[in-house]
């Protein structure tokens, strides 16, 4: 896999689409309404990533490449 997922806690804003639709990938942290990325994460291609960060309805799904720039696409 050459994108990582990370959730920007400061962004989410718990509307949990990430969740309900990779619930392998993402999870609410837990005791808090904020999503996390789980190990599940590494089996999503690269094109259900990129679908996972525009599902987000404020941007908190960022993905990173190998050398740790920011690639998400822009919504
Ligand atoms: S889709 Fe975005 S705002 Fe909604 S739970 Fe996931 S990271 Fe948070």
């Amino acid at each position: 896999m050459g994108l990582r997922p990370y959730v920007d806690h400061d962004r989410c804003v718990s509307s949990g689409a990430c969740v309900l639709e990779f619930p392998q990938a993402f999870a609410y942290q837990q005791g808090q309404a904020l999503a996390i990325v789980l190990p599940g994460a590494d089996e999503l291609t690269e094109e259900q990533l990129r679908e996972a960060a525009s599902l987000c309805p404020v941007e908190a799904i960022r993905l990173f490449d190998a050398d740790g720039n920011d690639v998400t696409p822009e919504s």
